[in-house]
Formats: C-alpha cells, sequence, structure tokens
C-alpha cells in the first residue's frame, strides 16, 4: 500500500492501475478510521479492483464556529487499518493541495446542491454541505473512480452527493454501505472519542430511540409527531443530552412528512457532552 500527498502522485497511480486493466474505488474519509470506515473500505475492494482512500481534514465543511484543529487526526493507525482492509492507496493532502486558491478573492468555485442542504444537520451547519458536495466533486475528478463509498450513518451526506452526481452527469456508481454499529448500538463515528464514560452509557439512547421508532411503525403507527415524541421521550431519559433535531423526512426530497408512507428517513442529531452525534434509520411501509 503507498500513501501520497499530492494529486499528480494518486493520478500516476490510478492511470497506472486503469492501463492494467483494473477497476478504480474510492472511499472518501477525514480520518480518525474506525470499523465503520473499514467496513467501507472492505465493500470497496470486493466490488472494485484497485481502491483509493481519501483522508483529507476538509476545512470547508467546517463552521466558523467548529473547531477543525481539535478533529482527531491519528494517520499512523489509520494507516494500519486501510492495509489491513485492502487499500491499495492512501491519499492524505494538505489543503493547500486541495485548495491552492483558497484564500484568492475571485473566482472560488463551489458546488451547491440546492434545498437538499437546508434541512436535518444544514440547518445548524450552514454551509457545511456546500464544503462536503465541493471537495467530493473534487476528490472525484482527481481519482476518477468507477465508484465511491459512502456510509449511511451520514444519511444527508450521501443522499446529496447522490444528487450531485445524477445531476452534473458524473460517470461513477455512488454505494451507500450500513451503518456500523457498536454491541449497545451506537453508530461508530470518530466523534466518540470525545465522549466520557457516561456521556458514552447515554449516547446508546440515539439508536434505543430510532429502533423505538421502528417498533411503533411496525406496529401500525403513522403520525410522525407522535412518533417524535416518543423518541423524545428516549433521548430525555438523559439530563446530559441535547436534542438538536429528530425528523421524519422523505429519502428523496429530505422534506419532512407528516405521515410515514413509503420509503422514510428518521434522522436524529444530539449533542451530548462537547460531542455532536447523529444516526438514522429508513423504513419503508405503506
Ligand atoms: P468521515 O470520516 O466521518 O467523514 O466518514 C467517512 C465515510 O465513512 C462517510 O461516508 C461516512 O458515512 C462513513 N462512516 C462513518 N461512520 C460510519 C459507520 N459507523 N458505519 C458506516 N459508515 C460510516
Amino acid at each position: 500500500m503507498k500513501i501520497v500527498k499530492k494529486i499528480q502522485e494518486v493520478r500516476k497511480l490510478v492511470a497506472e492501475a486503469k492501463s492494467a486493466g483494473k477497476t478504480i474505488g474510492l472511499v472518501p474519509t477525514m480520518g480518525a478510521l474506525h470499523e465503520g470506515h473499514f467496513s467501507l473500505i472492505r465493500t470497496a475492494k470486493k466490488q472494485t479492483d484497485f481502491v483509493v482512500v481519501s483522508i483529507f481534514v476538509n476545512p470547508t465543511q467546517f463552521g466558523p464556529t467548529e473547531d477543525i484543529d481539535k478533529y482527531p487526526r491519528t494517520l499512523d493507525a489509520d494507516t494500519a487499518g486501510c492495509e489491513k482492509s485492502g487499500a491499495d492507496v492512501i491519499f492524505a493532502p494538505t489543503p493547500d493541495e486541495i485548495y491552492p486558491q483558497q484564500n484568492l478573492s475571485w473566482g472560488n468555485v463551489w458546488v451547491n446542491v440546492e434545498k437538499l442542504d437546508q434541512p436535518l444537520c444544514g440547518r445548524n451547519r450552514p454551509g457545511h454541505f456546500r464544503g462536503v458536495a465541493t471537495v467530493c466533486a473534487k476528490l472525484f475528478n482527481i481519482v476518477q473512480p468507477d465508484a465511491a463509498f459512502f456510509g449511511q450513518k451520514d444519511a444527508q451526506q450521501s443522499i446529496i452527493i447522490q444528487r450531485m452526481v445524477a445531476d452534473l452527469n458524473m460517470p461513477l456508481k455512488i454505494v451507500v454501505c450500513p451503518t456500523v454499529r457498536e454491541k449497545d448500538g451506537l453508530a461508530m463515528s470518530s466523534r466518540n472519542r470525545y465522549l466520557n464514560a457516561d456521556e458514552r452509557k447515554d449516547a446508546a439512547l440515539l439508536y434505543a430511540a430510532l429502533q423505538e421508532a421502528e417498533i411503533l411503525i411496525a406496529g401500525g403507527l403513522r403520525d410522525s409527531k407522535k412518533i417524535i415524541g416518543e423518541m423524545e421521550k428516549i433521548i430525555k431519559l438523559s439530563g446530559r443530552t441535547k436534542i438538536d433535531y429528530i425528523d421524519i423526512v422523505n429519502t428523496k426530497t429530505l422534506k419532512e412528512v407528516e405521515q410515514v408512507r413509503g420509503e422514510t428517513l428518521l434522522a436524529i442529531a444530539v449533542k451530548i457532552g462537547s460531542a455532536r452525534l447523529i444516526d438514522n434509520i429508513i423504513v419503508d411501509c405503506n
């Protein structure tokens, strides 16, 4: 496995792999890798021949109040995990490599996926999805993969990226992989390491609330307000949780639905201590 920092280097390795007839998979990450990321890499390796993992803490998706310097960086452990999971290349560029024009006041290009970037996490993180879409568009152009692999855990992100790829006719497939969870159901996240022992216990309430909603829906309840009310009760079992949102939305439009019918996304964001955790499930019912 190779680790490269320059666009030219990764392009050269990808070109060599392509001329040997290999298909290319890309797994975009911000590092501090865990089993959730490794499962994406393993899936990428099953579905494509040559897997590039990008590790880039993308400054343009952090808001002014979000501390990018505090984001965990664990390149040595990440390298070992990538190698074990079957990655062929780690592409770990510097911010200057990706945004050489960043400080210029003329001509920055952004990808805005309109409307889908407004609800859910977009409400409290203005500009976040513009940063995500832009960096993914750049990575897709740099690596030119046949397929890119994303986690269901970040549901809004994968819906936005799928929309961008379809609308801008980008020639790659987006594969969304299931959320990998801890034993108590907590979705694995690089941000879980911010939790102390008590907060970590309470963090399991997010998935407990989603599971309760699933049971209620399976039992015939369709009224979103009532379902959200029951989920709130579970999250509020701890005094340490602060709900950012609990929303029930259509999976295509991300618009709130009054009744759960068809493919529906139940999404939740909760602050516990200094960590903001997100999770979701998709249900399909009539
Ligand atoms: P991040 O490094 O947090 O930007 O995540 C990189 C990719 O890993 C994204 O596509 C995430 O959705 C995915 N990911 C993060 N956590 C998990 C998880 N617990 N299960 C599956 N995929 C995940």
